[in-house]
């Protein structure tokens, strides 16, 4: 069912992905499949119809729980499932420093960026839910209204309103192709009539279906961008140059936008990296009067990231050695390793200092 080799996987891959200017290839799975619930709402049958209609085989399960998952990694991230979000997935988790509450319209993601944060979050195989009950899913929101705790009611990000994050768990943009769920979220925003922001953070380009949406403001598109040194990390996702040609193109058409510069590595030369890929944002929102934020997220792992993405990655050249990491107990009693102390402090300063220099504009929201 899986027959191409790993060879030809990565020959594809690399020919979507080579140069800045190269348009990129939309996503295509290489097999979906189809619960009876989800093919029950018009958009699950619609994400089907799209997939099918691209190339992908789709298998219509005969019941609603998921088998025949693939349990290798390359066969896994060409695998959809089309899904319907049960309520205990519904429900409204808090998602600090980024927004006051999470939903998710998918879990998973088709790129492979090597230190990717699922691999610590997600369980299983590493396939794709896209989830088709979407009105149900919104139904949710609106009861969180003022309730929040990084946005609402807060001095410095008051202005946001009720924030809801929906890229916790996936990429939104890197299956908007099949899903349309992106654009479905940010229309319903821009006809809520409350105090409320969408935020989204992706690494894709694929902006063209949500230029001409009634956004009226209240969705942030952030980038997520990284030193160009953390490219050769980052397969299957576009080009660090095509993400700043997006970032330009939502901009112009009237979207708040925020740049996601994560994970902050400590490449040879960071200062001068990061002090370019500052400059190459403002070259690229030259002249648009952006409304512009900037949250800084330095590189950790856990445990179980190392070890799973050591299972996904072998031979990958991200630096993951406790040795050189202070080891935090999180108020959860798990274990992470960050940066040491000294060196957070030295590269905090030197980011938001290229970051004054080159954006005055923008707001730092946090630096974590
Ligand atoms: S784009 Fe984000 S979610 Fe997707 S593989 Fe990369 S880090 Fe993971």
């Amino acid at each position: 069912m899986f027959g191409h080799t790993r060879a030809s996987w990565c020959r594809g891959l690399a020919g979507a992905t080579e140069m800045d200017g190269m348009a990129f290839r939309p996503w295509v799975p290489k097999r979906v499949l189809a619960t009876p619930a989800a093919l029950g709402w018009a958009a699950g049958a619609a994400m089907v119809e799209r997939a099918a209609g691209l190339g992908a085989e789709v298998v219509r399960l005969a019941a609603d729980r998921l088998s025949g998952l693939p349990d290798a990694y390359r066969d896994a991230k060409t695998t959809m499932a089309v899904v319907v979000a049960s309520p205990s997935r519904r429900r409204l988790q808090a998602i600090p420093p980024s927004a006051d509450w999470r939903f998710d319209l998918a879990e998973g993601c088709p790129a492979h960026c090597q230190y990717c944060y699922l691999a610590g979050s997600l369980a299983g195989p590493p396939i794709i839910r896209a989830y088709a009950n979407l009105p149900e899913i919104l139904g949710e929101l609106p009861g969180a209204v003022g309730l929040g705790r990084v946005t609402s009611g807060s001095v410095a990000r008051g202005g946001e309103g009720t924030t809801f994050e929906c890229s916790c768990y996936t990429d939104p943009l890197a299956i908007e192709h099949l899903t349309g769920s992106l654009a479905a979220s940010i229309a319903y925003f821009g006809e809520w009539d409350a105090p409320v922001q969408l935020r989204f953070t992706t690494k894709f380009d694929a902006v063209e279906p949500l230029l001409g949406l009634a956004h009226r403001g209240r969705t942030r598109v952030r980038f997520s961008v990284n030193a160009r040194g953390a490219e050769r990390l980052e397969g299957g996702a576009p080009r660090m140059g095509a993400r700043l040609a997006a970032l330009r193109r939502v901009a112009m058409a009237g979207y708040p936008v925020g740049l996601t510069v994560a994970p902050i590595l400590r490449l040879a030369d960071w200062e001068g990296e990061y002090e370019r890929l500052f400059r190459e944002v403002a070259e690229a929102l030259d002249g648009v009067a952006a409304d512009l934020t900037c949250e800084l997220i330095t590189h950790r792992f856990t445990p179980k990231s190392k070890g799973v993405l050591a299972g996904w990655y072998p031979g990958s050249p991200l630096e993951m050695d406790e040795t050189t990491r202070v080891r935090k107990t999180t108020k959860f009693g798990s274990v992470k390793f960050v940066f040491p102390r000294e060196e957070m402090v030295g590269m905090r300063r030197a980011l938001e200092g290229a970051l004054g220099r080159w954006l005055p504009g923008a707001r730092v929201l946090y630096w974590t």
